[in-house]
């Protein structure tokens, strides 16, 4: 039978990119979990997708509510969730002042974290009842939360501390609204959330992969420079930021390229492995790649792991 994959954030870029070559093959339809309904729509179709290869249904992960409803939304599509991909994230590196998810997190965290972690850790059962052969759960991650590489060495670096920012809610008003306690700093708040992404997937694999048999993954797709993920830098950074990764890091890949990478760790038969975080090296053959000492973690990620279940009411 056909695949059911949920792609979040698939009205532009990588998310798009992503459901677009999964529905070509005829092989998945596509769950599009967006926060705005009209842009997804004209997304998908100036892509030239199929009418029916996907499904668009509304998921704004700056609310734990409609994270809630969007999950109640899909179970009454009465389709099999075979793959999640947790995608959507937003970055704000040029904010001067923090903003806020409904429920009062900083919003970096609040969305590319929090929102995702609720929406995973409610589908885990929904995969786990699925018959599908390969049931998968993927959270995409980035080489700038990681220390270990160049990039991940621009300043600000991650750095979550001893998370005790997140401990006290991440609103700004007991505590502060960076997960290791220190000054508001967008871009900072980006890396960070994407280190929790990678520690997230990892946990998850540690507790649950035998259990459920799911593959649990994250990667680094390559920097598509092009993406609206750059929307609210300054123009400059705009202009300059494609064709210095294009032609000087030579890390630059197009939506289309790494939509298709994505891809691969959704379906392709020989990328199983769990707990791992792909890479692509200069031919584009996928390798396992190694994560920062933070990022790979097991501590943090067990501490991690238990605040995050508190803040959105799981625990
Ligand atoms: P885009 O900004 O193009 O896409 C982000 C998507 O997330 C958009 O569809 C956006 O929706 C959605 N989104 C943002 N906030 C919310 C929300 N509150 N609820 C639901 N959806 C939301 O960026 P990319 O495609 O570049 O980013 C996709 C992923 O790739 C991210 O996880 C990013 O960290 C990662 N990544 C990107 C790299 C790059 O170089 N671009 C490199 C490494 C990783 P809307 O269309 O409504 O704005």
């Amino acid at each position: 039978r056909q695949g059911t994959a949920i792609i979040t954030g698939a009205s532009s870029g990588l998310g798009l990119a992503t459901a677009k070559a999964l529905a070509e093959t005829g092989k998945w339809h596509v769950i599009m979990g967006c926060r705005d309904f009209l842009k997804a729509s004209r997304a998908a179709k100036a892509a030239g997708m199929e009418k029916d290869s996907y499904t668009i249904v509304h998921l704004d992960l700056a609310s734990l509510d409609s994270v809630r409803q969007f999950v109640k939304n899909v179970r009454q599509l009465e389709m099999p969730i075979d793959v999640v991909v947790c995608n959507a994230a937003v970055y704000q590196p040029t904010a001067k002042e923090p903003s806020y998810t409904a429920d009062g997190f900083e919003m970096s965290v609040g969305v590319n974290h929090l929102g995702h972690f609720l929406l995973a850790r409610e589908l885990l059962s929904d995969l786990q009842s699925s018959d599908y052969p390969s049931k998968r759960l993927i959270i995409v991650g980035s080489i700038t939360g990681n220390t270990n590489t160049l990039a991940g060495n621009v300043p600000p670096k991650a750095n979550l501390g001893d998370l005790r920012g997140l401990a006290g809610g991440l609103n700004g008003v007991g505590s502060s609204v960076m997960i290791d306690g220190g000054e508001f700093d967008g871009a900072k708040a980006y890396k960070d959330s994407k280190v929790c992404n990678m520690l997230t997937m990892q946990e998850f694999h540690r507790r649950y992969h035998e259990e459920t048999g799911v593959t649990f993954a994250s990667l680094y797709p390559g920097c598509i420079a092009t993406t609206g993920l750059f929307r609210e830098h300054i123009p400059l950074f705009r202009l300059l930021f494609p064709p210095f990764q294009k032609y000087i890091t030579k890390g630059y890949v197009s939506e289309d390229e790494a939509g298709k990478r994505l891809a691969q760790v959704v379906s392709d038969p020989s990328l199983t492995k769990s707990g791992v975080y792909w890479s692509w090296n200069k031919n584009s053959a996928s390798f396992e790649n190694q994560l920062s000492e933070e990022a790979s973690d097991a501590e943090k990620a067990k501490k991690l792991w238990e605040i995050s279940e508190k803040l959105v009411g799981l625990a």
